[in-house]
């Protein structure tokens, strides 16, 4: 009998799939739900371990992300939200728990996903981390010339 619900299978295996990886994308179920449990992720932290590196001291991170049940995920990608560098646990400066719910077909999925910020970019938080202000600037700067064109013109 096909099932009522189209649900994904696994890109692993033939289970049912629980979470999407947030890096590759893959449906996945519960068991290979983890980085280091499915290709092309298991793959890259083995080919690019040295990249997976705190920026400021060196130490090695590792990206974890698991899931509790078949529609709650929990990720930490171990890199800073405002820099995209990743960063250790001790100069982790800030973290904020955030909640993504995230519907695939009928179902809906919760990914409680840790969001750490650097020394740099923890009192940037708010302005959206080294990145974003480098947008407001880049706005701010072409406000102030369109605005000395405008009034030499
Ligand atoms: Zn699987
Ligand atoms: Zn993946
Ligand atoms: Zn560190
Ligand atoms: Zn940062």
């Amino acid at each position: 009998m096909a099932s009522l619900y189209p649900v994904h299978s696994c890109h692993e295996c033939e289970a049912e799939a629980a979470g999407r990886c947030p890096t590759c994308r893959h449906p996945l179920c519960i068991d290979h739900f983890p980085r280091h449990a499915h290709a092309p992720c298991a793959r890259h932290l083995a080919q690019h371990h040295d990249e997976y590196i705190c920026y400021v001291c060196g130490a090695e991170v590792v990206p974890e992300q698991w899931s509790t049940a078949v529609f709650a995920h929990t990720i930490d990608a171990h890199a800073c939200v405002g820099c995209n560098r990743y960063i250790c646990d001790a100069h982790t400066r800030r973290t904020d728990e955030q909640v993504k719910i995230v519907q695939d077909g009928l179902r809906s999925h919760r990914y409680h996903i840790t969001a750490r910020s650097c020394a740099l970019c923890a009192p940037l938080r708010g302005a959206g981390g080294l990145v974003g202000v480098s947008w407001w600037v880049a706005g701010f700067v072409t406000v102030v010339l369109a605005g000395w064109f405008l009034y030499h013109a």
